[in-house]
């Protein structure tokens, strides 16, 4: 065994000190260490590296005994060993996939979160702040649809380089997953640099990739927290550059953001209401008011949107603006999103046999509605059957974003709608992407121009430039225009005058209780609806 381990032939070592072939490159400590063991009690065990004849180093499992005299002086040495250098290499190879990722060579996630841990305690000692920095990628997965996998690791392996070049020694870039990393900044004299390198990175990430003939373009969305100023300990800390991430995401990414104590009072409310929504359908505290849509040209009304409130029984009445996106962050809008439909159509069914025969209720309907595929639309179609409602009933409202991402199963859904004879408003249009291919494709009925564009109509005034162009274009397309947010006699008057059909708002009605509105449509009703 030891002619084989080590190379050497019995004859070569025979006789002869094991010191001119046991030439390793341990420390002088381990060595004390073991030679102060073997004076002591005259045993030792351990590792220790050697050379091979060949030169070649490998490690050792090695065990010494001590043979003594009978005086106890000691007669022999005895050394026992067995090569370990396969187990070895097996380990480092274990540790390095446990704690590198495997595509980048960067650090992953396990190996942030101790370096992150030692981070916290080198501050404590040092006094010194650090800064987390935690990125992702925009619209990376638009890069791995569309190019495929290995172009999209082609493009992470480059991201990872230019963050690196980024940052100084001693920082540590590392990559959590996904399109997802993290820079940790230390021994921050002053947070200047901070901003700096974080700059550096988004500039950086953002210019071109040449991935093979393909040149790609992404943008990072960056947040940014403080020890000890934001966080104390690590999941605080990810917590932070999380949210900040996200609000830099929202803000139109491709920018960063510190974490801020508002940034952490707006999720908390959001953590609240989404507790609180779970219940609300339940406790009934939901209502449906209702806003008449009026046919400029004769003021006649057969129209109506329906909109959600949440009367909560401590905070009072929570605007759907603030309580929808968490409903559609949390999936609950499906089941929020049918109680309205179901609550609407018994309204329309109504205001169609006492107020007007074609009365359309318009519903407001979030792309999460579409996408979730517990949300059956076919149940909708059942319930308008089951009250003897045709189609032309139901008006559904959505945004441009539904149709930029619009899946197969997305427009299947508005097919099926579309062949049930229900309607389609594309809602604050002008404020998304406004892709003109979209309106033809989509079959659209309906254009909702968005109130910031009616807000600041005047005689001559630029918005009164873009109303004029999008009632023209929908005319052309075959679709009808309604203006949201009429405040007052003149923006209406102009919206007419360039040819809009329909007009919502505050000038005619705020959203108001079914009660309230079917009062309004009787024929000698009296209400003055604008003043309510
Ligand atoms: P939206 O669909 O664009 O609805 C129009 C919003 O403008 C309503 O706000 C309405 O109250 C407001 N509004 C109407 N006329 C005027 C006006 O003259 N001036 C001003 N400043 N505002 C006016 P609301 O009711 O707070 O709803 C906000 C948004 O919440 C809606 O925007 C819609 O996107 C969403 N939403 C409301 N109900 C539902 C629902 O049942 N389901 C879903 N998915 N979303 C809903
Ligand atoms: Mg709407
Ligand atoms: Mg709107």
């Amino acid at each position: 065994a030891f002619t084989q381990i080590t190379g050497y032939t019995l004859d070569e070592v025979k006789d002869s000190n094991p010191n001119t072939f046991h030439v390793g490159r341990q420390s002088q400590t381990v060595f004390d260490e073991m030679m102060e063991s073997l004076n002591a009690s005259g045993h030792w065990q351990g590792e220790r590296w050697s050379r091979r004849k060949n030169g070649e180093l490998y490690a050792q499992w090695l065990t010494f005994n001590t043979a003594y005299n009978r005086d106890g002086s000691v007669y022999r040495r005895v050394a026992l060993f067995s090569d370990i250098t396969g187990r070895k290499e097996a380990e480092e190879l274990i540790w390095k996939q446990a704690n590198f990722d495997t595509l980048t060579g960067l650090p992953n996630r396990s190996m942030f979160q101790n370096r992150l841990a030692q981070e916290i305690k080198k501050s404590h000692r040092t006094n010194q702040p650090f800064a987390l920095i935690y990125l992702d990628l925009d619209r990376f997965k638009e890069v791995n649809d569309s190019l495929g996998h290995d172009m999209g690791d082609s493009l992470l392996i480059e991201a990872a380089q230019r963050l690196n070049s980024c940052v100084r020694q001693t920082d540590s870039v590392a990559r959590l997953g996904g399109d997802e990393f993290t820079v940790i900044m230390t021994e921050l004299d002053d947070f200047k640099s901070v901003e700096r390198v974080t700059q550096d990175i988004l500039e950086k990430l953002s210019s071109p990739y040449q991935l093979g003939i393909e040149t790609v373009y992404v943008t990072a969305s960056i947040g940014v927290t403080l020890y000890p100023n934001d966080a104390g300990n690590i999941d605080e800390l990810l917590r932070n550059s999380d949210q900040a991430m996200y609000a830099a995401k929202n803000q139109g990414r491709n920018r960063y953001r510190y974490f801020t104590q508002s940034m952490q009072d707006a999720v908390q409310t959001r953590i609240t209401i989404a507790k609180d929504l779970r219940s609300a359908i339940i406790e009934q505290q939901f209502l449906v008011h209702y806003q008449p849509i009026v046919e400029l040209a004769t003021g006649s009304i057969h129209k109506a949107e329906a909109l959600i409130r949440w009367q909560h029984p401590e905070r009072g009445l929570i605007s759907p603006a603030e309580f929808i996106p968490v409903a559609e962050e949390t999936g609950l809008i499906v089941d929020i999103g049918d109680w309205v439909f179901h609550t609407a159509i018994s309204q329309v069914a109504e205001w169609r046999k006492f107020h007007h025969p074609d009365f359309q209720i318009s519903i407001n309907k979030s792309p999460v509605q579409f996408n979730n595929q517990k949300a059956g639309h076919r149940k909708w179609l059942d319930e308008l059957k089951h009250l003897n409602l045709p189609g032309q009933s139901v008006c559904i409202e959505i945004t441009e974003g539904l149709l930029l991402d619009a899946t197969d199963s997305v427009t299947d859904k508005l097919l099926v709608f579309r062949d049930a004879g229900i309607q389609v408003s594309l809602d604050d249009f002008g404020t998304g992407y406004s892709s003109l291919s979209y309106l033809k494709k989509f079959d659209i009925d309906f254009i909702k121009i968005d109130q910031s564009f009616v807000r600041n109509l005047a005689p001559g005034s630029d918005d009164l430039v873009l109303c004029e162009a999008i009632i023209v274009m929908a005319h052309k397309l075959g679709m009808k225009v309604i203006a949201e947010g009429v405040e007052t006699a003149e923006q209406c008057k102009l919206l007419e005058a360039a040819g809009c059909d329909y007009g919502q708002g505050y000038l005619f009605s705020k959203p108001i209780s079914a009660e309230a509105l079917d009062a309004f449509l009787k024929p000698n009703s009296t209400t003055n609806l604008a003043a309510s």
